[in-house]
């Protein structure tokens, strides 16, 4: 049993990089007011994403070969933690860095990591990730989008939705039927990367609560695709996506979503004589919520960096995690009614504001929360 509750720790080199990253940003995001800053793995910022790549913190872990800074897994924790913390505009470059590139990598072959990794890591091409279709969200198993072949390469008919960013980027890696039908279930499907400026795609924003439009509707009509566009094997699919939502489900992005708000909330509490007792008993309790799941956090990216698959933990860490996201924006806003004589910062009331309306989508995005226990339950043998 204590076995598992050993703590598994950054090594010292890899938490040398937090310095010059946390020195960066302090400098990059001056001044950018709190409720841009919350945004974060939504704002689309595409000049700072260069200026990350400039500094070879795209593709951290990608081999040097390609561009990649030959970095371990902890190395990137600790540079994603601190872009995070910091509420940096990452959305640009964040599919490809996170998922795309390593997927890649894994899958494609020597011609296609040549062509897109080395300009993934400069911060030039952005991807996003084709997978829920109206109807085929949590049944992910069932999308109907299919790639058939003719003599060109492939023929792509179908539709995309939710795709983030799909309107602001260059490439999207789209899981497809490439035979068989929706009743096949896992078995005929593939992935095929898209290039989005192809004839025959039209892409439609779709407007959020809050008023951003970050994902979209995205319709195939005819696009014809070449050969190389098949990553990794014809009807591998249903294996390469599985194994590409183990990176999306784990990382430090799945605690740290109201972390601004947070932030400002604290500040905010500092310049008050006497804070309620219900404050400072909130601050603790979600600050040690906080440590508790970041180590979780770590230890989850700690057997990723053993090339081990940890699928029940890192749903684990993303169920606690989103929930507490959830969690800290509701209670914030009841913590602030115990002190109504309080002016509250133009900043923390606009970044309450958008958290609140944006905390819903923390538990669907990655796949929902129900679906997750589903799956964790399945792991602990209870179903
Ligand atoms: C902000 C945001 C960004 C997103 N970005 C992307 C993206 O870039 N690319 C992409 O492909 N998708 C993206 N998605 C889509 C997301 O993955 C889906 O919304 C999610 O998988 C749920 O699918 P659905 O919307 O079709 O809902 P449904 O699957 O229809 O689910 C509806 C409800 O039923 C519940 N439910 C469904 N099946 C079960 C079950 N078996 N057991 C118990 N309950 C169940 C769900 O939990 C949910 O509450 C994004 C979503 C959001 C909110």
């Amino acid at each position: 049993m204590f076995d598992s509750l050993s703590l598994t720790r950054i090594p010292a080199d890899d938490e040398a990089l937090r310095a010059p990253v946390r020195a960066f940003l302090d400098k990059a995001l001056e001044g950018v007011a709190p409720e841009v800053r919350a945004r974060s793995w939504g704002g689309f910022d595409a000049a700072f994403s260069r200026a990350l790549g400039e500094r070879g913190w795209i593709g951290l872990t990608l081999p040097k070969e390609y561009g990649g800074g030959g970095r371990s897994l902890y190395a990137r924790f600790v540079l994603v933690e601190e872009l995070l913390r910091a509420g940096a505009p990452v959305a640009a470059h964040w599919f490809a860095d996170r998922q795309s590139a390593p997927h890649i990598l894994k899958f494609g072959t020597p011609a296609q990591a040549q062509f897109h990794l080395p300009r993934i890591c400069r911060g030039e091409v952005f991807f996003c990730i084709g997978m829920s279709e109206p109807g085929s969200g949590s049944d992910l198993a069932s999308v109907r989008t299919r790639a058939t072949r003719n003599d060109k390469g492939w023929r792509l008919d179908g539709q995309k939705i939710w795709t983030t960013n799909a309107h602001r980027s260059h490439y999207m890696i789209a899981l497809v039927r490439t035979s068989g039908d929706a009743g096949s279930r896992q078995k005929g499907l593939s992935q095929v990367i898209v290039d989005l400026s192809l004839p025959g795609i039209t892409i439609r924003p779709i407007t959020d609560l809050t008023g951003d439009a970050h994902f979209c509707e995205v319709f195939f009509d005819g696009v014809q695709l070449t050969d190389d566009a098949l990553i990794g094997a014809e009807g591998d699919g249903w294996n390469q996506v599985t194994s590409e939502l183990a990176y999306e489900r784990s990382g430090p992005e799945r605690i740290y979503s109201s972390v601004v708000l947070l932030d400002e909330w604290l500040a905010h509490l500092r310049t008050r004589r006497e804070p309620s007792q219900r404050s400072l008993a909130l601050a603790g309790r979600v600050l040690s919520a906080l440590a508790v799941l970041r180590s979780l956090s770590v230890s989850v990216n700690g057997r990723l960096a053993e090339g081990e698959s940890p699928i029940v933990e890192a749903a684990l860490v993303k169920d606690l995690g989103t929930t507490l996201e959830q969690f800290i924006p509701e209670a914030i806003a009841d913590a602030l009614g115990d002190d109504p004589d309080a002016t509250l910062p133009d900043g923390l009331a606009r970044t309450l504001q958008y958290v609140s309306q944006i905390a819903p989508a923390f538990s669907l995005r990655g796949g929902t929360r129900e679906v997750l226990r589903g799956m964790i339950a399945r792991g602990l043998g209870l179903r």
